[in-house]
């Protein structure tokens, strides 16, 4: 009954972890969860006003799926200001979350057999959404040691007269890397040669960002490749609205018109509230981002303190994002108190869960085996309390 498309792909396990270790905590049981990437903070009050104003006044009916006026306006503002592209309200669309501009995208440009390279480590969703259209996902694994980011001549060796995408994610889910303006245009130079490749660029982690460092978007720093690049973003993860579900994506007519058709056939748009609170959300009052970038600086300084003093584990400091992606191959092979072998990344989570309620996510649910993630986006005393466990139970393991 089922199709092969839906038998090749995997439930999301960023989903199934989160949602196991809430059933858990439900069922009695004391786990602090760091395994979904969510911000712990509220949508900002004037953000929520936005959306019961909204209400309120009946615009509660069918809108555009390509984006109310406003919010296609509000968008265009916002890739001039903050990315300095300039886009025709015909050259933006917006869907329900960032997955669903990549599954528009995905479903209304590739053709079978069709391949999307993906650097590794990968949102775990990438290659699913890849299958799911048909597609084959070229998967391409970045060590630590290039900061998990994809090097010019690993591109240069996957790119195939087959290649229709490039995937690239910056600051990174679930690395929290981010590639530098030269890094980009490095990648950019290879892109020149091979004029039938698109890129994909998942900003959606563009404004929360440390340590000085400035976000760079490809479509930005090598203009040669505007023509050719989708460049989407979301509000869930910067102004809290996961639950809202709005994404949005600008870039060439031909592929945002195919993403309107399908976006049409599917879900028709996102909840108009949900539009109506996005405009107040780009439009109004920013400060809120800063000082909840504050508080995650903070929680990565104490996550990334705490895993590097616990034996056996081992992170680098991310540039960006609410992750982190540490290395647990010095507990691979050890022996748990009941005897059981921590074999793989996968054993370490499952350890982790049983031993001291800490949920993450393994790495090799992003592509890459011998780490895990753990979303720091929640509170300093449950990461204080998380590491401590963390430590306890690497330290009971012989
Ligand atoms: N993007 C978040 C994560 O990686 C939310 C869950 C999902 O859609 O994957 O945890």
């Amino acid at each position: 009954m089922i199709s092969n498309r839906v038998n090749s792909i995997k439930p999301s396990l960023t989903i199934a972890s989160n949602m196991k270790a809430q059933e858990l905590k439900r069922a009695g049981r004391d786990i602090i969860v760091l395994a979904a990437g969510e911000p712990d903070f509220d949508t900002p009050d004037h953000i929520k006003n936005a959306a019961i104003k909204a209400i309120n006044e009946g615009f509660t009916k069918y809108v555009p799926g390509k984006g109310t006026p406003d919010l296609q306006s509000a968008i265009q503002k916002k890739f001039k200001e903050d990315n300095n592209l300039e886009y025709d309200l015909s050259n933006i669309t917006v869907g329900v979350g960032g997955k669903h501009i990549i599954y528009n995208a995905f479903s209304a440009t590739i053709n079978s057999g069709d391949e999307v390279i993906i650097p590794a480590p990968y949102w775990v969703s990438y290659p699913d959404i890849v299958l799911l259209n048909s597609g084959k996902p070229v998967i391409v694994k970045c060590g630590e040691s290039s900061g998990f980011k994809l090097l010019p001549e690993d591109l240069e060796k996957n790119v195939s007269s087959k290649t229709k995408w490039l995937m690239l994610n910056s600051p990174s889910n679930p690395t929290g890397s981010m590639y530098t303006k030269e890094e980009l245009m490095a990648l950019g130079e290879v892109l020149k040669k091979h004029d039938h490749v698109y890129v994909l660029s998942d900003d959606i982690y563009e404004k929360i960002v440390y340590d000085g460092n400035t976000f760079h978007t490809i479509a930005e720093v090598c203009p040669f490749l505007y023509d050719r690049t989708l460049t989407m973003n979301g509000l869930s993860k910067s102004y809290c609205m996961t639950g809202w579900r709005v994404g949005y994506a600008a870039g060439p007519t031909n592929v945002i018109n195919a993403m309107n058709k399908v976006q049409s056939q599917n879900v028709s748009s996102t909840a108009s509230i949900s539009m109506a609170a996005s405009v107040e959300a780009l439009t109004g009052d920013q400060s809120f981002i800063t000082s909840h970038n504050e508080s995650f600086l903070r929680r990565r300084d104490l996550i990334v303190k705490n895993l590097n003093e616990t034996p056996g584990l081992s992170c680098r400091v991310p540039e960006g994002a609410f992750y982190v992606f540490a290395s647990c191959k010095g507990v691979l092979g050890k022996k748990t108190e009941s005897g059981k072998i921590i074999e793989a990344d996968g054993d370490f989570m499952d350890y982790l869960l049983e031993e001291v309620g800490v949920a993450g996510v393994q790495g090799s649910a992003f592509g890459l085996d011998g780490f895990f993630r753990i979303s720091y986006a929640t509170s300093d005393s449950i990461l204080e309390d998380a590491c401590q466990r963390i430590k306890l139970a690497c330290s009971k393991l012989s």
